[in-house]
């Protein structure tokens, strides 16, 4: 599986519909510590992207980067509050490792690194402040290690959405001391960020493009 232009479309496709399926549980999650748009904002904003995806007209994309900076510029245009900035950020540096034809195991870390290096210049969390970082700091962690051993690209993906998963889930315990959450100082423990839980699903979205080309996604994600 070579992980080029179409695998991009396929991804960001992907990531539209698993947030439009998890639209409630993450306004769920942040309603618990937050203030309840994050399935509304991360909704609104992939549904732009894929109408941008569609418009007639476009320019021909031919490089993942292409793909990847529409999701970004679309993001930061319609998604308010913490999250569009950040994904936006990440997405735009992403883009800017990615300005070629198909991503090796090599590109994959690359591009993963680039994401996470947005959104810290921008959020300046660390981990173990239960935030999306918490999900994407061990998803670059794991996909070097796949990527180190001699991995497909497609099975780096893997790495880096499971550990994205474990990720997000070990954000339960912890006290937020940034974003929104951190208002609620040692009551935001005991829930699941639900930034940490959107990276996880973007990065499962891209793990089920590359793995499982044909299917349309629908299904998927059993409910947790
Ligand atoms: P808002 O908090 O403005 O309502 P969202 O609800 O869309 O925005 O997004 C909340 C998520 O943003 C949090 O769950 C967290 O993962 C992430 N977040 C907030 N602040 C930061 C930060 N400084 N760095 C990284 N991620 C952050
Ligand atoms: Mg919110």
């Amino acid at each position: 599986m070579v992980l080029d232009v179409e695998w991009a479309e396929r991804w960001v496709r992907r990531t539209a519909e698993s947030v439009a399926r998890a639209k409630d549980e993450l306004t769920e999650l942040d309603r618990q510590i937050g203030d309840g748009d994050h399935g509304e904002n991360m909704d609104r904003g992939f549904r732009a992207v894929i109408a941008k995806l569609d418009e007639p007209g476009a320019p021909e994309r031919t490089e993942v980067g292409d793909v990847l900076k529409l999701v970004a510029t679309t993001l930061m245009s319609k998604v308010g509050g913490a999250a569009g900035p950040l994904y936006g950020t990440a997405f735009l540096r992403a883009a800017k490792r990615s300005a070629r034809t198909d991503v090796d195991r090599a590109g994959v870390v690359v591009l993963l690194e680039a994401a996470l290096e947005g959104v810290t210049s921008r959020g300046k969390a660390e981990p173990g402040e239960k935030t999306m970082v918490d999900a994407l700091t061990p998803a670059v962690e794991a996909a070097t290690a796949a990527a180190d051993g001699g991995a497909e690209p497609a099975e780096v993906l893997a790495a880096a959405a499971d550990a994205a998963d474990a990720g997000s889930r070990a954000t339960i315990p912890m006290v937020a001391t940034k974003g929104r959450a951190s208002y609620l100082g040692e009551r935001s423990a005991g829930h699941e960020d639900p930034g940490a839980r959107s990276t996880a699903l973007i990065l499962a979205a891209a793990r089920d493009a590359a793995l499982d080309p044909a299917a349309d996604g629908a299904g998927e994600e059993a409910p947790r």
